[in-house]
């Protein structure tokens, strides 16, 4: 949609011409409604666990807890206010990249090592899994802002731990060809439909509502993994097939290297 303004032009006090201003506010616009709706499912995702700590707590307050039973409720209350704080994390960063809000300082960043890192930071939740760990591929440098790329690497790989299946593995694979450096994070998890792929980048978006449920998340971790690539100048691609795995690739740009 556009906006139209004509200004007539005068002179000496006849119409001689019309200046007309055509603006594109199209952007703008599904900016705008985008906002809207991040406000609104933002509201609604605090709403819920909010719901839940002060019910529970009231239950305390009443006195219509047993002694014995107050540990369960307090955990309760406990996990509610921990996904509290992730999300409103997760939105943090969101915004913060919206805003080009970070310190962009560019390091060279060992792939490798970041990656390293990352797997170490969830071998403890892999092995309760009986989820393997790889990692392969050469000690390629990138010239990059080391927390966002830390943060998407991050996310990618904890999904790939997320929605796996016992037993799965998830691989870690560094690779330079003709110039460009790739990341690919693979997993042997539940997999995601052709229809759900167009989805999974947005905002909120999480497959089947219910078991997504018992897995726990907020909906916005590839959320963030799209728009910090987009920041780094980077491109992600998913491949999935149904009940096999996923395969997501990152690909550096050309002139980090
Ligand atoms: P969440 O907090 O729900 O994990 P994400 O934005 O990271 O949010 O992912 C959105 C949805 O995409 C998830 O709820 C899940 O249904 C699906 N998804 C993401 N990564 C994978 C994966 N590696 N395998 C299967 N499904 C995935």
């Amino acid at each position: 949609s556009c906006q139209v303004a004509a200004n007539p032009v005068w002179q000496e006090d006849k119409v001689t011409g019309a200046v007309i201003v055509i603006l594109d506010v199209t952007e703008r616009m599904r900016g705008e409604q985008m906002r809207r709706e991040f406000t609104a499912n933002v509201s609604h995702e605090l709403k819920t666990p909010l719901t839940s700590i002060s019910g529970f707590a009231e239950i305390i307050n009443d006195g219509f807890v047993k002694p014995e039973d107050t540990k369960k409720f307090a955990g309760r209350i406990f996990k509610e206010a921990q996904r509290l704080i992730t999300l409103v994390n997760d939105v943090i960063k969101i915004s913060q990249l919206d805003e080009g809000k970070f310190f962009c300082e560019k390091e060279a960043v060992d792939l490798y090592e970041a990656a390293r890192e990352i797997l170490k930071r969830l071998e403890e939740r892999a092995k309760e899994n009986n989820i393997h760990l790889y990692l392969y591929g050469p000690h390629v440098k990138v010239n990059t802002v080391r927390v966002i790329l830390e943060e998407v690497l991050y996310n990618l790989c904890d999904n790939g731990l997320k929605y796996n299946k016992q037993n799965g593995s998830l691989t870690v694979t560094i690779s330079e060809e003709a110039g460009r450096t790739q990341i690919v994070v693979e997993d042997t998890g539940i997999g995601i439909s052709e229809e759900d792929k167009m989805r999974i980048f947005e905002r909120f978006y999480r497959v089947d509502k219910s078991h997504s449920k018992a897995i726990g998340g907020t909906g916005l971790g590839l959320s963030i993994v799209k728009h910090g690539s987009m920041f780094l100048g980077a491109d992600v691609k998913v491949e999935s097939t149904l009940g096999e795995g996923s395969r997501f690739v990152l690909t550096m740009p050309e002139e980090e290297k």
